[in-house]
């Protein structure tokens, strides 16, 4: 019985499915104590966008940390917060015509989405919030309301109340527009949804399967919202900082959010660190109003800058995304149409992407076999049944087609054992995949 055993509470989740002991990461790669190295295309859970132990980040927190910068400071004015404003002002919301202040929250995803949340609803006065089904904001009660999985849910102990759920795009099929009964509802006095303060919405759902909400889709709830004086929230947690293609996931849609949620990467480095982005004419918290011990890490503002100056000071990393995302689009779809009997689907957007596998034990099955053949992957969706590809950004192309060639074998292996056929399909002999173009980011 190891330690982890004996005395780690039994909520423990990736460690069941990865029952190492990692000692050591670099950039895509995770190693463990016996010396293993793994392919991680789980990245933090959207986290390491930047990859494990960034050699850029490192020296600028070691340089800090050896000056003795600033560790912790609740929530007074540094030298290392200002510079983040700075940075995140003039490369990140100014290029982009948006116009927005900067809340530190407490530090992880779930502490944004409670301060989005709660602002909305005091700006507004209304107590009600639209979120979608199999959306995911966060296991805290607030957050947790908001939140489809029901065995998350479950977990709650009392009444999780001041939500009202509606179909995220494509739930009731390719041609059912959503919005529309969104519409239909919120104009009709007796449809029994009360004018909500917010809607929150994930552009594309990370926990709930990878369902990407498409451009009209998103145009339309955003126009849904303005005829409602209904307050728009995306949650750009796990979309967001490059993940699609863009800095933020609703770039290419072009709405303009009140209120972004943002978490996991934006740290660059995997420290906890978590913002909302409000317009000013919305931010009217009292001082103190929503406050905490660890609102703005100061080690994550040094690692946050030097993300931002590093990677989005031009176009050129989102144009590596976007090419690294039309190849893993390639593969998967090659892989869907070879395998599963025609059932499996591709999903997602950027280097946001899903296969889906329908069943979650096999799901479940693939991505053990992947494990033993040195990548990590995850699944997600309702039944798990969605193989979720979430690598680091900055993977090379030799290890993206590493890892997905690994993924295609586990694929052929699983589904060949499925169907009680023998094992000699070789997958490679039956596709043709393009290679990745090499493009070269100068660092
Ligand atoms: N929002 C989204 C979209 C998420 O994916 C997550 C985490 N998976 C959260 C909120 C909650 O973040 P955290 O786990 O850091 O509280």
């Amino acid at each position: 019985m190891t330690i982890f055993d004996e005395v780690e509470s039994a909520v423990q989740s990736y460690a069941r499915s990865f029952p190492c002991i990692f000692n050591r990461a670099k950039n895509e790669f995770l190693y463990d104590e016996a010396g293993n190295e793994y392919l991680d295309f789980l990245a933090g859970a959207g986290t390491l966008n930047y990859g494990h132990n960034n050699d850029l980040f490192k020296a600028r927190l070691l340089e800090y940390v050896m000056a003795d910068g600033i560790t912790h400071g609740l929530d007074l004015h540094t030298k290392a917060k200002g510079e983040f404003l700075e940075s995140f002002n003039e490369r990140i919301l100014k290029p982009r015509g948006l116009d927005f202040v900067m809340q530190f929250t407490g530090p992880t995803g779930t502490n944004a989405v409670e301060a989005a949340l709660k602002l909305a609803r005091n700006v507004t006065g209304r107590e009600n919030v639209i979120s979608f089904t199999n959306g995911f904001h966060g296991v805290s009660l607030g957050a947790l309301a908001t939140t489809g999985n029901s065995h998350h849910r479950g977990a709650a102990g009392v009444s999780l109340s001041g939500s009202s759920r509606m179909p995220y795009d494509g739930y009731l099929g390719d041609g059912v527009d959503t919005t529309a009964y969104l519409d239909k509802v919120l104009g009709d006095s007796s449809s029994g949804i009360d004018l909500p303060a917010a809607v929150i919405v994930e552009t594309v759902q990370g926990e709930g399967g990878i369902n990407a909400a498409s451009t009209e889709w998103l145009q339309q709830l955003e126009s849904v919202c303005r005829k409602y004086d209904v307050l728009l929230i995306v949650d750009d947690v796990q979309a967001g900082c490059g993940r699609t293609g863009t800095f933020f996931s609703f770039e290419e849609s072009g709405i303009k959010p009140d209120i972004v949620t943002m978490s996991k990467s934006l740290g660059g480095y995997g420290l906890p660190f978590a913002m909302v982005l409000i317009k000013p004419e919305l931010d009217q918290w009292k001082p103190g109003e929503h406050n905490g011990t660890f609102r703005g890490n100061n080690f994550a503002f040094i690692t946050a800058k030097a993300a931002i100056d590093e990677y989005w000071a031009d176009d050129r990393f989102a144009k590596d995304i976007k090419r690294k995302g039309e190849y893993i689009e390639q593969r998967l779809d090659e892989m869907a149409a070879a395998y599963g009997d025609g059932n499996f689907s591709t999903r997602g957007r950027g280097m946001f992407r899903g296969i889906n596998c329908v069943d979650g034990e096999l799901a479940a099955k693939i991505t053990h076999k992947a494990f033993t053949n040195g990548l990590m992957i995850e699944t997600s969706g309702a039944d798990d049944q969605v193989v979720k590809i979430l690598c680091p950004l900055i993977i090379t192309d030799a290890n993206l087609k590493k890892g997905l060639d690994i993924l295609a074998a586990a694929i052929r292996d699983i589904c060949a054992k499925e169907a009680e056929m023998p094992e000699e399909t070789d997958y490679f002999d039956n596709v043709q995949h393009v290679e990745p173009e090499l493009i070269s980011l100068a660092s």
